[in-house]
Formats: structure tokens, sequence, C-alpha cells
């Protein structure tokens, strides 16, 4: 008879706790395809008569067992692995950013798989400059004359610094020389760039006169820094833009904007587009639209911030100044890839024709009405009630993150649960597939939904089953 008689039936196996400990982690498919492929492999050793040692069902089960345990256990995990964000916190530098939306991955995807222009003109045949790519989206999406892209903001501060006041005077309030996320500091990408750092006014309080009072020959440029994760209150104050871009240019000094989030403006949705509460936050935001409009020179911020772009940065503003920035050497340096020109393209074309509610997800992510998340937390609330005992649903807050609107949230439903040990429930979270990467509140684990694409909903419900299940 044939020694291959004694491998158990795939079914029984797959009813055998370790299996099932395994799949709860891995998940049904990758367990079901590793016992197939240790079962084959079983089989055809049997068959050659190798495998002396199996004699019965015990010891063929007990090697199979071995097999899958090891496949898995050396299984080597992508080094970037999707995760859920259950955070809550809408651009997660730790997690990535901002997901992009189809469009954009639509648009990478067909530039990925074969040859584009991303140096050529298609026109006459030449050469073209991947540095006038976006020219025309970026000035339809924030009324500048031009615009250009690099690896990302702390670069494009860099070069545009570089190539506009190398060996001369910056001039900067002292309230704006902040560090922000990630080792960005301002006064070290000045001397990076080879800029001078001419500091005025105090920490609190900055007015145009200390500025224009700094101006002289050897100025090359007045900075403006968006302060993002910092914010100062009481006796403080600080010149609107209008006012201090009128003062520039009466002494034609060009003033450059390290805007930061990427946010283009309210002016681009209809009135209605966002709850009230998110309305006022984002009017509070300072806006690339308003900054061009108010007359800064060059504006920069980020891609992959409220823009909900790829990681890049951005310049906008007067061509005469990006022309000069497009012809320094470092420009080598910084350049952005294709994938990043076809998913900013996208992603900028989704907000000048009116599809960014729909195209790009973090605009969706801040526009969900708190009853939507909260309809999605209760039947995530209800999913796991069938499992476990202690679960709730609270009123909590979103973030923006990123460094955008400091200290300001949006009111959210988070799904809470109480757990003897929560930082445990967290890891396994973590450990599971997809991980989910949520907080701890008062004890409590806290999923928030805000930052969970709907489509997500059902395999996130399941991680959680899954990782209360091995308590
Ligand atoms: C986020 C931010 C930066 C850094 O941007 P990166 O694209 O991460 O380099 C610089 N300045 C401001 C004001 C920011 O908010």
């Amino acid at each position: 008879m044939s020694r291959a008689r004694v491998i158990p039936a795939v079914d029984l196996l797959l009813g055998h706790p370790e299996v099932q400990a395994l799949t709860a982690r891995h998940g049904a498919g990758p367990v079901r395809d590793a016992l197939d492929a240790a079962i084959q492999g079983l089989r055809t050793a049997l068959l050659a008569g190798d495998a002396r040692d199996i004699v019965d069902r015990t010891d063929a089960e007990a090697a199979l067992l071995a097999r899958i345990a090891i496949a898995f256990a050396t299984r080597r995990r992508a080094a970037l692995q999707p995760v859920i964000n259950a955070t809550g916190v809408i651009i997660h530098t730790n997690l990535g950013r901002a997901p992009l939306g189809s469009g954009a991955l639509a648009a990478m995807r067909e530039v990925a798989a074969g040859y584009c222009t991303l140096e050529f003109d298609l026109a006459s045949g030449q050469r073209g400059s991947r540095h006038a790519l976006l020219d025309r989206s970026l000035r339809e999406a924030t009324g500048a004359d031009s615009g250009l892209v690099t690896n990302n903001t702390a670069a494009a501060m860099t070069v545009a610094l570089a190539a506009l006041a190398a060996g001369r005077e910056v001039i900067i309030s002292r309230g704006e020389l902040v560090e922000i996320g990630g080792g960005f500091r301002v006064p070290d990408i000045l001397r990076m760039s080879g800029a001078v750092l001419r500091e005025v006014g105090t920490t609190n309080r900055t007015r145009v006169a200390d500025y224009a009072a700094a101006v002289s020959p050897r100025t090359g440029a007045i900075l403006r820094v968006h302060p993002s994760n910092f914010r100062m209150a009481g006796f403080t104050d600080r010149p609107g833009l209008g006012d201090l871009a009128a003062m520039a240019r009466r002494l034609e000094v060009p003033l450059l904007e390290d805007q930061g989030s990427g946010w283009l403006g309210l002016d681009l949705f209809d009135a209605d587009a966002f709850p009230a509460e998110t309305r006022a936050l984002l009017a509070d935001e300072p806006a690339v639209r308003a900054s061009v409009r108010q007359g800064a020179d060059v504006v920069g911020f980020s891609g992959d911030k409220l823009l909900g772009g790829p990681q890049c940065g951005i310049l906008v503003g007067r061509q005469d100044l990006l022309d000069r920035i497009r012809a320094h050497p470092l420009m080598r340096a910084v350049r952005a890839d294709k994938l990043t020109y076809a998913a900013l393209d996208a992603t900028l074309q989704a907000f000048t024709q009116g599809r960014a509610m729909s195209d790009v997800p973090v605009v969706r992510m801040l526009a969900e009405p708190a009853e939507a998340i909260e309809a999605r937390a209760t039947r995530l609330h209800d999913r796991l009630r069938d499992d476990h005992a202690d679960v709730r649903l609270e009123g909590g807050w979103s973030t923006i993150g990123g460094g955008s609107a400091p200290g300001s949230a949006v009111a959210t439903t988070l799904v809470s649960v109480g757990t003897d040990a929560a930082d445990r429930l967290l890891a396994r979270m973590r450990d599971g597939t997809p991980p989910v990467i949520a907080r701890i509140v008062d004890d409590r684990v806290c999923a928030d939904l805000r930052t969970v694409d709907p489509a997500s909903d059902q395999v996130l419900a399941d991680a959680l089953t899954m990782a209360l299940a091995l308590r």
C-alpha cells in the first residue's frame, strides 16, 4: 500500500489548534497554501521512499505541523508592510502620511509599467525638463505663475534658499526659528543652504517694521515659516502675510514662505463640503492659494500632508525666481521621480476639477460627518460585542497631524475595548494580518474609524476579533 496514505486529510489538519492559531495570526488563505505545499512535499518524500521515520498518521501530522510552523516562523515579511491606521491621526508621518486616491494610483501604475515623457517633449522630439513638468497643474491649483517639485519640503526650502540667498542674509522672526517634526530645524536648513541667518523681533512679537529695519544690501530674502506643530498664545504679534509682502515688494526683497501643510484653500470646495466644525478649523489653516494671492514670492509646501498626494516638496511662485531655483545645481540632488510626478499631477487635478472630496482620501477623511463615523463604529461595536463583553462606543477626537492645525481636532466616535492589559492587546493587533495600529485612552484600546478606509471596515473587524480571541 502507498506510504502516502498516512497523510491526514487537509480539513482535519485545518481544525488542529496549532493550525488555527496560525490562521488567526496570518489569515486562512496563506495557512491553507502553506499546508498544501507541506502535504505535497511530504507526499513526494514518502513516495520516493524518504522520510523513513514517518510510519503512521501521528508521525505525519507532527511532521506537517512542524513544517508549516517553520514556514511561518522564517517567512520573510516585506520591509514595508501595509497597516490599518485606526489611530485617528490623519496625516500620520510614521505610517506614511497621506494614502493616495484611486486616480493617483492609476496614474502611477500606468507610468510605472512602461516609459513616459519624464524628460521628453513629444512635440519637438527633443529632451524636456522634469522641473517644468507640473508647471501648468501647479499654476491651476495654486494661482502662482510657476511651480516645481522636489523630494520633500526640507529639500525644497534648502534649494530655494541656496538659489536665492546663498552668501547673503535671510531675515526671519525669532518666533519662527522652530523645529518641525523629524528634525527639520529652520536655522539648520538656512545654514545648509549657505545663507546667513538674520533674526529680528522677539520670540513672541515681531512687526513689519522689525523686518524692514533689517533689510540691507546684504539681504537675500525674507523667510516666513508656518510654525506648524507649535502654537503660541497670549501677548503675541505677527504681521499679516499681505503686509509683509507689501513691504518686501517695496524694498525689492523676495519673500519666501514655508507654508508646510499644502492645504490649498477652502475656495476650491462647495460651501457645504465640510461639516461646520471642520470647516472652521480649515478656515484657520494657512492656505497656499491665499499666500500666493497675498503676495508671497515663493511658497513651499509638502505633497503628502493636507494636499493628500505623494511624498514631495513643492515650490510655487514668481516665474523669474522659480527659474533661478530650477537652474541651481542642487536641483539635481533633490529631483523627484516619475511616480511622484504622476501621483501629484492626478492629485492636483482632483482638486482643480472638483473631485477631491471623492478622489483624495485625506479630504474624504476630513469631511466625513460625525454621524457617518458613528454608524460605522456602531457596526464594529456590535460585531465585537458578540465576542467580547467590554466594548463601548465613546465620543473622542481625531487629529489632523503632520504639524497641521496644531492642537485642533475633529469630533469622532471611538470603539473602545476594555481589557486587563491594554498594551498586550495593542501588541496582538500589531502582530495580526494586516497589522492594526490603534491607541490607548484611559486604559482602553481605542479604534477611530475616521482614518480607516470604509472598504477596510470588515478587515479591521476580523483583525480585532482575532486579536481578542487570542487573549
Ligand atoms: C511638514 C513641514 C516641513 C517638512 O516637510 P517635509 O515634506 O516632511 O520635508 C517643513 N515646514 C513646515 C512648515 C512643515 O509643516
